[in-house]
C-alpha cells in the first residue's frame, strides 16, 4: 500500500522498479510508481542498480543520457542486466536508448539495441516539438492522454515486436519480450495506467 504521497512502506513482496536518475523526467515516475505501492529507488550507481527487479528509463536527452551513463560506470553494468532480460520501461529519450536503430542521433551516442525498431530523434519536426493527443492503447478501456515533447518518431518495426497504441498510424507505444517503450511521457498526467500496465507485465514475465 502507498504511505501517501511518500515512499511505499517497504517489506512487501511485490517487484522493485528502478528509475534511472541521471538526467531527465525521472521524479515524476517515482511519483507515479509510489502511487501503485510499488518501491521504485532512483538510481545513478551499479551498486543502486543491484537492488532492482526492473527499471524505468526516463524522458530527457538521450545524448546526455547516454553520456552519463558512460561516466558513472552504469553503462555496461546495466546492458548486462538488460541482456539478461530485466524488464525495462523507456519513455521517450528511454524508447531511443533502447533502439536497435537510431537516426539522427548523435555520432558518440550509444544505446542498449534492445527492441528492434528505428527511431528518429526529434522526428515530429519543429512545428510538432509538443503535442497532446489521447490514444487507444491496447488493455486499458479509456483512452490514455498522452504528451509528446521533441518526440522520437518510429520510422520501422521488427518482426515480433508488438503495438500497443499508435497515433495517426504511427506506433507510439510498442513492446518486445521485456522491453516497452513509449514515444510520449506516461507520467506527464495523473494518470498511472501504463505504469500499471508495465509492473502488472512484470510478473507475466517472470
Ligand atoms: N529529443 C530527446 C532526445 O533526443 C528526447 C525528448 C524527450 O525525452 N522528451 O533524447
Amino acid at each position: 500500500m502507498p504511505n501517501g504521497a511518500g515512499e511505499p512502506i517497504s517489506g512487501g513482496s511485490g517487484p522493485t522498479v528502478g528509475v534511472l536518475a541521471l538526467q531527465g523526467a525521472f521524479e515524476v515516475h517515482q511519483q507515479r510508481l509510489h502511487r501503485l505501492g510499488v518501491r521504485a529507488p532512483l538510481i545513478r550507481t551499479p551498486r543502486e542498480l543491484d537492488a532492482v527487479d526492473a527499471l524505468v528509463l526516463p524522458g530527457g536527452e538521450s545524448t546526455t543520457m547516454s553520456r552519463l551513463l558512460g561516466t558513472s560506470g552504469l553503462f555496461d553494468v546495466l546492458a548486462a542486466r538488460l541482456a539478461d532480460g530485466m524488464p525495462v520501461f523507456g519513455t521517450c529519450a528511454g524508447m531511443i536508448l533502447c533502439a536497435t536503430e537510431v537516426l539522427d542521433a548523435r555520432p558518440d551516442q550509444r544505446g542498449f539495441e534492445l527492441i528492434d525498431i528505428t527511431v528518429r530523434r526529434n522526428g515530429y519536426g519543429r512545428q510538432l516539438d509538443s503535442f497532446e493527443a489521447d490514444l487507444d492503447v491496447q488493455g486499458l478501456a479509456t483512452p490514455f492522454h498522452a504528451v509528446f515533447i521533441r518526440a522520437p518518431l518510429v520510422e520501422r518495426l521488427g518482426t515480433g515486436v508488438e503495438v500497443l497504441a499508435c497515433h495517426d498510424g504511427v506506433p507510439v507505444l510498442v513492446r518486445a519480450g521485456s522491453c516497452t517503450v513509449a514515444a510520449f511521457h506516461p507520467e506527464l498526467t495523473d494518470d498511472v495506467r501504463l505504469h500499471e500496465l508495465f509492473v502488472e507485465h512484470l510478473s507475466s514475465t517472470d
